[in-house]
């Protein structure tokens, strides 16, 4: 512990006067089971802005970030490996996975722990629990016993890896539940990060045509850099213009699977009507309070189609989202994902940034 500061800087979002202030926490000697980890970036993601505009609300004063990577400052007894077994030392890099899991409930001990019932959230806890330092916009972090562990390949660099443990792994569990075959065609709704990653796994996994469809028509461009072999601006179409571009795509039988990557309710209709009869759906952007759609339910049944709801994700999305950056991933340009880097009292600027700029994917603290 000698080499640890006594304190270290966050930034503290109060959800009462929404502001961001930069405040002093105390630094603890690390205990059985936890990390301490020195954060190196740490970007500002679509569901940080979902709390910051007060579509989502926290429970009291928040540290936000989770899409985070850093090097371990402290390691807690009983901490010899990562969660792929590689061993684990002090000023290793590392990232983990969004929320830490008991291993003991219902849900952990049926195979989602993602879902446990006393799961710990990066970045969605209050700095009222200890400790208080459990988000990504600040100097430290500390990992709670049960987080998923791994250690970064030194071949990827911090703004290469550092939305590995949000978007990307979301996605690789996305091929995991939709069983994404190589030839298949999928059609993703939304050209933010979530839709490029899906692309580039997607394409990398041998799917085609692999379509995306957003309102945006840079963020469209940039989509086909990252493995899009179809790009839809959906800016002015009706659902009826919609379903008969994605046919032209995909061919009268429509497409083998979709994913909804965009947060719009509005789209699932549209997604389900474009499947082919046995087609997969995995509805995962829409995650959050009010978020309803009328769907055609016989037009579901007799389509035969498969909707799975996907939050979160399972550490081995994790590990898989990881050997894909440091394997097949290198094809696509996920080292310009990041498009600038701020300090922890740049934030607010950096927001304001994002806001003016709809095409940007990710801004990240440098804390
Ligand atoms: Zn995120
Ligand atoms: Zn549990």
């Amino acid at each position: 512990m000698s080499d640890l500061p006594e304190t270290s800087r966050g930034v503290v979002y109060d959800p009462d006067t929404g502001s961001l202030e930069v405040r002093t926490f105390p630094i603890r000697p690390v205990r059985p089971g936890e990390i301490l980890v020195r954060v190196s970036l740490s970007a500002i993601c679509g569901s940080d802005l979902h709390t910051i505009s007060g579509r989502r609300r926290p429970r009291g004063p928040i540290i936000l970030g989770h899409e985070i990577c850093g090097t371990i400052a402290a390691l807690g007894d009983g901490l010899q490996h990562d969660s792929s077994g590689t061993p684990l030392a002090v000023g290793d890099r590392v990232t983990w996975s969004i929320a830490a899991s008991c291993g003991k409930c219902f849900f952990c001990t049926h195979g989602i722990p993602q879902k446990c019932e006393s799961l710990f959230k990066y970045g969605h806890e209050s700095i009222d629990v200890d400790p208080p330092l459990n988000g990504g916009f600040a100097e430290h972090v500390y990992l709670a016993p049960g987080t998923a562990v791994y250690r970064i390949p030194d071949a990827l660099d911090d703004d290469t890896v550092v939305f590995a443990n949000c978007s990307l792994a979301t996605m690789a569990a996305a091929m995991r539940l939709i069983e994404l075959q190589p030839g298949e065609s999928i059609l993703i709704q939304g050209a933010g990060l979530v839709g490029v990653c899906a692309a580039a796994l997607a394409a990398a996994r041998g799917a085609g045509p692999v379509a995306v469809v957003d309102v945006d028509a840079q963020r469209l461009e940039r989509a086909k850099d990252f493995g899009a072999t179809h790009i839809i601006n959906a800016a002015g179409m009706d659902e009826a213009d919609l379903i008969e571009t994605s046919a032209g795509v995909a061919g009268k039988r429509g497409f083998d699977a979709a994913i909804e990557a965009c947060g719009r309710p509005d789209v699932v209709p549209v997604g389900l009507k474009a499947l082919r009869i046995g087609g997969r759906y995995v509805i995962a952007g829409c995650v959050f309070p009010g978020a309803t759609a009328q769907l055609d339910l016989c037009g579901i049944i007799t389509r035969l189609a498969r909707i799975i709801g996907l939050h979160n994700y399972a550490p081995t999305d994790l590990e898989a989202a990881l050997a894909f950056l440091n394997g097949p991933g290198q094809a696509y340009p996920f080292d310009k994902v990041v498009d600038s880097h701020v300090r922890l009292d740049e934030i607010s600027s950096a927001l304001q940034k994002i806001d003016r700029h709809k095409d940007i994917l990710r801004i990240a603290v440098r804390p």
